[in-house]
C-alpha cells in the first residue's frame, strides 16, 4: 500500500513489547521496547523511528505551502538526510540535502539520490554557517525557494512529533513507566519526550557522542522551543564506544546476542549503544525493583553493515 499524507496524519501506534530476559527478571525490573523502527513504510526504509516522528508535523505543514521543497543539512552518513529523501519520495515532495564536505559517494547518499533528493555539497567552513540567515538566502538564490529544516531535523514541530510518541507510550501501558530511555544525537527526541512525560516518569538520554555537551544541548532545545525549563530528565555519558559511529567488539557482541535472544535488530550507531547502556545500568544497580523501563527503538536499521 502506498504511504500517503493520511498515514502521516493518523499513524497507527507502533508496537510496545516487553523483553523477557532473566537478567531483568532477576532484578525485578521490567524492560519494554517501543518499536518505532516498525513505522518504516517499507522494509529497511530510513523514514522510520524517531526520524519519522520528527518529520511528521514538518511534512504535514509543508503540504500547505504553495511551492513545497524541503531542504536540510547533514553529514554524509546522516540518517536524517536519508529519512527526508525517502519521505519526499513517498509523498511526492522535492527534497534538497546540503551535505557537509567534499562530494562523496556512499550507500546513504546514493540511496538519498535514488529517492530523488538533490544533493548539494558545501565545504566544512561554509557548512558551519548553516543556521545563518545570509547563508540560507544565498542557498535560495542558487537552489530556488525551500522550507528549511535544521541539521538532525530538531525544530519545534519535531519536538511535537516526539511529544506524541511520549503520549502514545502512556496510552499503551496500564501503569506509567518509571523510565523512558532513548539514544541522543542532537537531543531533539529526548527534549520532545520530556515535554510529554515529565509528570509521569524520568526520561533518560544515552549520548552516542564523545564529550559532555548533550545535557546542555537538550536544555537549549527545550528553552528555545518551549521557552521554559523542565524537570525529570538526565543524560548518561560514557556509552559512545570511542565516539560517534565508532564500534567496539563488546558492542557488536552485545547486539548479536540481543538479536539472537529477542529477535530485535539494533543499529550500531544509536540503538545498540542505548540497549548496551541499559544493561550496564541494570548491572550497576541503577534501577529499583518494581521499575518499568521503556527503551525506544528509534530505527536506523538501514545503516547497518551487511
Ligand atoms: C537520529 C537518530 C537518533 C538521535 O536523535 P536526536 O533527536 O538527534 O537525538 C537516535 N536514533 C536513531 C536511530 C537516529 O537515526
Amino acid at each position: 500500500m502506498p504511504f500517503t499524507f493520511t498515514h502521516l496524519a493518523h499513524p497507527p501506534p507502533s508496537p510496545l513489547r516487553e523483553i523477557d530476559d532473566p537478567l531483568w527478571a532477576a532484578a525485578r525490573v521490567r524492560l519494554f521496547v517501543k518499536r518505532d523502527e516498525l513505522l518504516a513504510p517499507e522494509p529497511d526504509d530510513p523514514f522510520s523511528g524517531n526520524k519519522w516522528r520528527k518529520l511528521q508535523y514538518n511534512l504535514l505543514r509543508i503540504r500547505e505551502a504553495d511551492r513545497p521543497t524541503l531542504l536540510s543539512f547533514g553529514g554524509p552518513y546522516s540518517n536524517h538526510i536519508a529519512a527526508l529523501a525517502s519521505a519526499g519520495r513517498h509523498l511526492g515532495i522535492p527534497t534538497i540535502g546540503v551535505i557537509r564536505g567534499e562530494p562523496v559517494r556512499n550507500p546513504t547518499l546514493e540511496r538519498a539520490a535514488a529517492d530523488g533528493m538533490r544533493l548539494h555539497f558545501v565545504q566544512r567552513g561554509t557548512y558551519r554557517l548553516k543556521d545563518e540567515p545570509a547563508f540560507l538566502e544565498a542557498l535560495r538564490e542558487e537552489l530556488g525557494p525551500f522550507y528549511p529544516l535544521p541539521e538532525g531535523g530538531s525544530n519545534a514541530l519535531a519536538l511535537r512529533g516526539c511529544f506524541d510518541l511520549g503520549e502514545e507510550i502512556l496510552r499503551q501501558l496500564p501503569e506509567a513507566p518509571t523510565h523512558v530511555a532513548v539514544a541522543c544525537g542532537t537531543g531533539g527526541t529526548l527534549a520532545g519526550l520530556v515535554t510529554a512525560l515529565h509528570r509521569h516518569c524520568h526520561c533518560l538520554g544515552v549520548s552516542v557522542l564523545k564529550g559532555p555537551f548533550m545535557t546542555e544541548a537538550v536544555r537549549d532545545l527545550l528553552a528555545r522551543f518551549t521557552g521554559q525549563a523542565w524537570p525529570n530528565w538526565s543524560v548518561v555519558e560514557g556509552y559512545h564506544h570511542g565516539g560517534y559511529a565508532k564500534v567496539s567488539t563488546e558492542l557488536t557482541q552485545f547486539m548479536d546476542t540481543f538479536h539472537r535472544r529477542h529477535g530485535i535488530l539494533l543499529d550500531q550507531v544509536y540503538t545498540g549503544k542505548l540497549f548496551f547502556a541499559l544493561y550496564r545500568l541494570l548491572h550497576q544497580g541503577a534501577f529499583t525493583p518494581g521499575d518499568r523501563v521503556v527503551a525506544i527503538h528509534t530505527g536506523g536499521l538501514q545503516g547497518r553493515p551487511r
